[in-house]
């Protein structure tokens, strides 16, 4: 790793590990080594440990800790809910999701299909945004489960979780939300909106990789997707104490700190995005700019590859992504900017930016030199290309 300046404007990838809760964890990777399930001193400890982050996981979400169930990671929890619904009717095999969805969602729901399920891929429209009515239309006696983001990893764009829910309820259809991005960026309150199923990310809320955590409403009947003795035998594996911890004072940090990082954050990256449309002619948001995380913006730049973007500005410090980049590096033009209707020249013009705790004024500043510079040097570099946006808005 360089010691050189980065500035990390991609806090949807993951995060920065929280100081605190790299102090909070290091015990339980030195002196409490012990097996939760143990029975003798050394494992109850551990296995207090793990209670203790539950209930501050609840805390955070606002459910009871036995709801909550620790997985490897966001994409686990996913697949969990998504099976475990799956399992409680054999009739009731329709799966509905949304074009927009995290990759672990998509994967599942196309090997799904694959399988013989019947699959909805809702639409959304130029804004990101989902249609109720369409949601509704599409549950049928057959529906097993309702699948859909809180709020986009891309774009940041927020789907109507409260309406959903309330819609699957009256339904009578099992609901998941994929949190990852909305937990510990805004409010979240299970005791208020009816879900069945929530999946959170360790790694997206200052915490490590690969601890996640699948929160299971009381109403439901679960069933377990990697079957063992541990978490009630709902999530078999010995516990990984020290993340389990780490999450659970990541989500103690995330409850306390909530209120002024949405406002302090989400200034950091208004001043961005105003900065870059003010100095840059060709830029345009993607997505609804009101109904969006307070930390994310998606731009669409005319006249930029964003796969040449990312070496200029990785060169310079800077940290942002594009599509979702596959194994040879290369970009993939976004499925979610695909399904708002954008053209391919578009989608790959098109960078993500994102923000976060750590995130500074000075982050922002050095931002605000450095983009505009990288952008006009790819511009100069192929003054043929075309304005993507304008071109995109004459086909649309
Ligand atoms: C990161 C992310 C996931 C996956 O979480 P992992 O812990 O990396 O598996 C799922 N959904 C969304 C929206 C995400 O941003």
């Amino acid at each position: 790793m360089s010691a050189e300046r980065i500035i990390y404007l991609d806090n949807n990838a993951t995060t920065q590990v929280d100081p605190a809760v790299v102090d909070a964890m290091l015990p339980w990777l030195r002196e409490g080594y012990g097996n939760p399930s143990s029975a003798y001193r050394l494992g109850r400890q551990a296995n207090e440990a793990i209670e203790e982050a539950r209930a501050r996981v609840a805390t955070l979400l606002g459910c009871a800790p036995s709801e909550i169930l620790f997985t490897s990671c966001g994409s686990e929890s996913i697949n969990t809910a998504i099976q475990a619904a799956l399992a409680l009717d054999p009739d009731r095999t329709h799966v509905i999701t949304s074009a927009v969805e995290h990759s672990a969602t998509m994967k599942l729901g196309e090997h799904l299909a694959r399988k013989g399920h019947e699959v909805t891929w809702l639409p959304v429209d130029r804004a990101g945004r989902l249609d109720l009515a369409r949601l509704e239309k599409a549950i049928g006696p057959e529906t097993g489960l309702v699948s859909l983001l809180w709020a986009n990893n891309e774009t940041g764009v927020y789907f109507p979780v409260e309406e959903i829910a309330e819609l699957c309820r009256a339904k009578k259809v099992l609901f998941h939300c994929d949190a990852v991005q909305a937990v510990g960026k805004i409010p979240i309150d299970l005791h208020r909106t009816r879900i069945d199923f929530l999946s959170v990310s360790g790694h997206k809320l200052h915490c490590p990789k690969g601890v996640g955590v699948l929160y299971v409403s009381k109403r439901v009947r679960f069933t377990p997707w990697l079957r063992g003795s541990q978490e009630n035998a709902r999530r078999g594996g010995t516990q990984n104490v020290a993340s389990i911890v780490a999450l659970g004072k990541a989500a103690e940090i995330a409850a306390q700190s909530l209120a002024e990082e949405q406002t302090r954050v989400r200034a950091l990256r208004d001043r961005f995005e105003a900065g870059i449309l003010a100095q840059v002619p060709g830029v345009e948001v993607n997505g609804d700019r009101e109904h969006r995380l307070p930390n994310t913006t998606s731009l669409a730049f005319d006249g930029i590859e964003a796969e040449g973007a990312l070496i200029l500005l990785d060169e310079r410090g800077v940290c942002c992504s594009a599509g979702s980049a596959c194994t040879s590096g290369s970009v993939h033009p976004s499925h979610v900017l695909k399904a708002m209707g954008f053209s391919t020249p578009r989608a790959r013009a098109s960078l993500r930016f994102s923000f976060g705790r750590f995130n500074t004024e000075a982050d922002v500043d050095a931002a605000l030199e450095i983009v505009p510079a990288v952008v006009a040097k790819l511009r100069a570099a192929s003054p043929g290309a075309g304005p993507v946006i304008t071109a995109n808005l004459a086909v649309a």
